[in-house]
């Protein structure tokens, strides 16, 4: 067994949990370790050359028992089954551990999209919709933007999902722009919900945040608008990564700054008044809080043992392992774990959804303190399970959502 292997890694974290769950629904556990629907589909592109090529597509569903499919799609060269299975996985994990009405799905495209043009990423956008029309829809599958894909993705799916129904369908896909009915607050969802989680576990260990240093793995999204929130906070971003350079500042990177820069240069290597660090070296730098923003597998055995930060911030979807993980646990170092540390994104996707559906649409007030609301119930329930069962609050998130998607499944029954 490979250690970054995502899939293997998502059932050991079920096993791990297990010793958490209540003992009547050990049996169903099983259930849980295989994706309901795998759907792999080709993509045939007219590139703008002329030239043919045919890409690969996933969806994997992997439970419903809780509510329709739910979950992003990503597009990057280095996709694989096994990876969208483990995605899937944490999706179902997710949803229950906010406790919104979802399963977990998840949808990926074996593709490089800086290597093809607007016009030739919208077509291979549609082509996976056509593909995958059949699998998803409002109250079935719902896509969301996660890794490489964004609003204007999702434009494209809504669009090209209307034209085949021949229905006006915004629900089938969340993270939409604005003026498509998007909602308001969730391109920053994700950040936000780090931020909250991160905020009440300093508060519940009587931590001053503006105290706190922090490094940041991954530019993106995710990891732009978490430097950037924390840094409004008082925090201190003493380093910050994107996949061609790694830059460091003891005295704090400010995070606007190097977006402006990253925008100009395509990336933030050598971004001025900073030093160049190598790209592992981040995770060994003498900061209290780190945050993985990037992709699966960031910390493994080797990297966990040169991490000096007290407290990592999951904000990427597995950047840790298990072998990493016991490591981290031996060091004292607390994980907070991705199913609920990057939950926030999914929420708002939520709330977009109940948005399209009911046609009523809220402020971004609302939408910010129905996330809040959501994001510090959910970390009081694992923080408080967590302490309860001794456990890490990677294992209190798991056996909590298990609990609960177990119970969904045993009220509906098993066929068999
Ligand atoms: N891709 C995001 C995630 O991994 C968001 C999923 C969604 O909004 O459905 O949580």
């Amino acid at each position: 067994m490979s250690e970054t292997n995502a899939f293997d890694n998502a059932i050991a974290q079920i096993e791990n949990a297990s010793g958490c769950c209540s003992n009547s629904d050990k049996k169903l556990i099983e259930i849980l370790k295989f994706p309901q629907k795998i759907i792999e589909v080709s993509i045939p592109l007219r590139m703008d050359n002329g030239s043919i090529r045919v890409f690969t597509g996933f969806r994997v569903q992997h439970n419903n028992a809780r509510g329709p499919y739910k979950g992003g799609v990503r597009f990057h060269p280095g996709v694989t089954l096994d990876e969208v299975k483990a995605l899937s996985l944490w999706m179902s994990m997710k949803c229950a551990v906010v406790n919104i009405p979802y399963g977990g799905a998840k949808g990926g495209i074996i593709v490089d999209p800086k290597k093809l043009t607007g016009h030739e990423l919208e077509h291979l956008t549609r082509g996976y919709v056509d593909k995958v029309f059949d699998f998803i829809g409002p109250i079935k599958d719902v896509p969301a933007p996660d890794v490489n894909t964004n609003a204007q993705t999702m434009a494209w799916i809504m669009d090209e999902y209307s034209l085949l129904s021949r229905e006006h369908s915004p629900a089938v896909v969340t993270g939409k722009p604005v003026a498509n009915e998007g909602s308001l607050g969730r391109d920053t969802a994700t950040a936000m919900g780090g931020k909250h989680v991160l905020l009440e576990y300093l508060k519940a260990k009587g931590v001053n945040p503006k105290t706190m240093t922090v490094a940041v793995q991954g530019f993106g999204n995710a990891g732009y608008n978490i430097a950037k929130l924390l840094h409004d906070e008082g925090m201190s971003i003493v380093a910050i990564a994107d996949s061609k350079g790694t830059v460091y500042n003891e005295s704090g990177i400010d995070p606007m700054r190097a977006l402006k820069y990253k925008e100009k240069h395509g990336s933030i290597k050598n971004l001025p008044d900073s030093v160049e660090i190598k790209s592992e070296e981040i995770f060994g730098l003498d900061c209290d809080v780190l945050i993985p923003a990037a992709l699966e597998n960031a910390i493994d055995h080797k990297i966990a043992k040169t991490v000096k930060a007290k407290i990592i911030l999951e904000l990427a979807n597995g950047p840790i392992t298990p072998e990493a993980d016991i490591i981290l646990k031996e060091k004292n170092i607390t994980v907070i774990p991705d199913i609920l540390a990057n939950s926030g994104g999914v929420t708002v996707s939520y709330f977009e959804w109940v948005q399209n559906l009911s046609r009523d649409y809220w402020t971004l007030e609302t939408v910010e303190n129905k996330l809040r609301e959501i994001m510090v119930n959910a970390f009081t329930d694992i923080y408080n399970f967590a302490n309860r069962k001794k456990a890490t609050m990677r294992s209190a998130a798991f056996a909590l959502a298990m609990n609960r998607i177990i119970e969904a499944t045993k009220n509906r029954g098993i066929l068999s």
